[in-house]
């Protein structure tokens, strides 16, 4: 059987980090990673700097960099297009000496599996439970192969499995909307360089940003559209453009014109689901990681930011304690109520976002114009400037 210092199951944005993290600090580590194509899913993704300064220190942060779009401003509108308020995000940028970026995640996922090297990835190994033998954990997998490891790390994201076995009674929670998301060319960039739009209508919230280069060159916008709605909904085959459309008909340039000329196969929808904070993340040498633990709503955008900040946390806990139990457990004190924190600002900055009342909606338009961007700054600080490693 074969046999690892660390296994970590899920090879998204978290498990990656996680497993160069570990390398890097010198231990043994094996991914396992459920499906083979998974390293061009998904659409733009948003890195803070406290993601960058993690990335930094894993060595990555200029790579990175040089994929993503600098984003230094919001704007954000009405859908009549009337400007409702600014938010300087380059402020905290300077502050931190790090940039806040938009870049495809396949194109960030490229990144860490060249970084990890293909020795001790596996793809197409999907984990269906493990048990604990001796001082160890045995994982097994629907292939019928298994894998024994000192430590488990169940990084495999919303509907975990190892979570799963950990707290049976945990269950995910539907955050009331649904996303849709789209990358297009362009060959003229519709909004100024540097700016992210944010434009709110009823019942729904549009952005639009700038995203780096695709590979022949071409700019490229990265769009989403979150809408209150029930749980489960899905669009009819080729139907996600119009479902879109359906939402934003009448908002101004360029919402339309992006969505029309996005190609029906690039544009995603998903469900917005987030977990309540779990009692704990782990047992013995298992423990959990970024969405596994702590899926939140993606209001502040920090999901896979967090993960990643999970990933430096828990590599340093593992070095510095041969008791690898204790490592762990200390990783998860460290870990718990900051993303609880994070997770909590997101689901109270999408409070106010997706009312579908023109009553409210006014008084919170109304709300908007007049604070001060040094208000949202202040809220937004914590979050980004947070010493994680500390
Ligand atoms: C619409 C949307 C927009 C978002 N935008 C942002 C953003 O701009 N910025 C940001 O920071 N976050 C964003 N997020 C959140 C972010 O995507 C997640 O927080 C992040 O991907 C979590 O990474 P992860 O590695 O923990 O989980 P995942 O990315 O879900 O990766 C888990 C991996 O585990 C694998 N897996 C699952 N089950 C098994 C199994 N049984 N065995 C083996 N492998 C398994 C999966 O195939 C997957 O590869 C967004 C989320 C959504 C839905």
């Amino acid at each position: 059987m074969e046999s690892h210092g660390v296994v970590i199951v899920g090879g998204g944005i978290g498990g990656l980090c996680a497993a160069i993290a570990l390398r890097q600090a010198g231990l043994d580590v094996a991914v396992y990673e459920r499906t083979a194509a998974w390293r061009h899913a998904g659409a733009g993704l948003s890195l803070w700097p406290n993601a960058m300064r993690a990335l930094e220190a894993l060595g990555l942060a200029g790579e990175v960099a040089a994929l993503g779009a600098p984003w230094r401003q919001t704007v954000i509108h009405r859908w009549d297009g009337k400007v409702l308020s600014r938010l300087p995000v380059e402020v905290l940028c300077r502050e931190l000496g790090q940039p806040t970026l938009v870049l495809h995640r396949a194109e960030l996922m490229r990144v860490l599996l060249e970084a990890l090297g293909p020795d001790g990835v596996f793809p197409g190994a999907a984990c269906t439970g493990f048990h604990r033998e001796g001082d160890g954990v045995r994982i097994d997998f629907a292939d019928g192969r298994q894998v024994r490891g000192q430590c488990l790390i169940g990084a495999d994201g919303l509907h975990s499995v190892v979570r799963q076995q950990l707290f049976p009674d945990v269950r995910v929670r539907y955050g009331g909307r649904t996303s849709w998301r789209g990358i297009v060319d362009v060959t003229s960039t519709p909004i100024p360089e540097g700016e992210q739009f944010e434009i709110y209508g009823p019942g729904a919230r549009f952005g639009i940003c700038h995203i780096g280069p695709g590979a022949s060159g071409s700019k490229r916008m990265y769009w989403f559209l979150l809408t209150a709605a029930p749980e489960g909904g899905c669009d009819p085959e080729g139907g996600h453009k119009e479902a879109v459309l359906s939402h934003v008909r009448g908002w101004m340039a360029p919402v339309e014109s992006l969505v029309h000329a996005t190609p029906e196969a690039e544009i995603l929808r998903t469900d917005i689901h987030y977990l309540a904070p779990l009692p704990s993340w782990g047992d013995g040498p298992v423990s959990l990681l970024g969405d596994a633990a702590h899926a939140m709503v993606t209001d502040m955008a920090q999901g896979a930011c967090q993960a990643i900040e999970d990933a430096l946390v828990l590599a340093r806990r593992l070095r510095e304690d041969t008791d690898k139990v204790r490592a762990l457990r200390a990783y998860e004190s460290r870990r718990r109520p900051r993303t609880a924190h994070v997770a909590e600002l997101s689901l109270r900055a999408g409070a106010l976002r997706y009312l579908r009342n023109p009553l409210g909606r006014w008084g919170r338009d109304l709300l908007m114009r007049a604070l001060p961007p040094a208000v949202a700054l202040n809220q937004l600080r914590p979050v980004v400037a947070h010493d994680f490693m500390g």
